[in-house]
């Protein structure tokens, strides 16, 4: 089976985004609906010269509250099958929703790569540094609306397969 990457994140930080980006044509649907639960994604993409698995795991909360079991024990279990997880956070904002999955990450911090989202500009660059403060030795600010940082972003990952 091919290496999975798994893209990890709260509703609304551009996850989708960054998979139609990664993917180059769109397959994820952006959801409409924030916090929506549906099943993961999953799609074969080249990275390098590496055939692996994308998934998107939009709309999977991964905290306990307010979710039925299957539903928390299949997004769980998607962080420990993934070989490399892209957890993507906002530069613009950090929210107690991303305090939760930080927490959830923890058992998995060698494998992550942080991306911090929607620096679309170079007046943006600055914001990257507070992310350094997670503890993550992979961080990377990109804009996956406008497509910048996703080479590094591509080359990080390969570090990890
Ligand atoms: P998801 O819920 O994490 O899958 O997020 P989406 O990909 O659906 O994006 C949520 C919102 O953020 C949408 O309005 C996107 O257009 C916007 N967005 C995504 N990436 C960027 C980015 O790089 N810059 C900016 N400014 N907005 C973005
Ligand atoms: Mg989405």
């Amino acid at each position: 089976t091919l290496p999975l990457i798994s893209i990890i994140g709260r509703p609304n930080v551009g996850k989708s985004t960054l998979f139609n980006r990664l993917i180059g044509k769109r397959r994820a649907i952006t959801d409409p609906t924030p916090g929506v639960t549906r099943d993961p994604i999953p799609e074969t993409w080249l990275l390098g010269n590496n055939r692996v698995t994308l998934v998107d795991s939009g709309g999977v909360k991964l905290d306990q509250e307010g979710l039925d079991g299957p539903v928390t024990e299949k997004s769980l279990s998607l962080l420990s099958q993934s070989d490399v997880i892209i957890f993507v956070m906002d530069c613009m904002e950090v929210t107690p929703e991303d305090q939760m999955l930080l927490k959830e990450l923890r058992p998995y911090t060698d494998k992550v790569v942080l991306a911090v989202n929607k620096i679309d500009d170079v007046t943006r660059e600055d914001l990257i540094w507070n992310y350094y403060n997670y503890g993550y030795q992979r961080v990377v600010g990109i804009s996956a609306a406008h497509g910048l940082g996703i080479e590094e972003l591509e080359d990080t990952l390969l570090g990890l397969l």
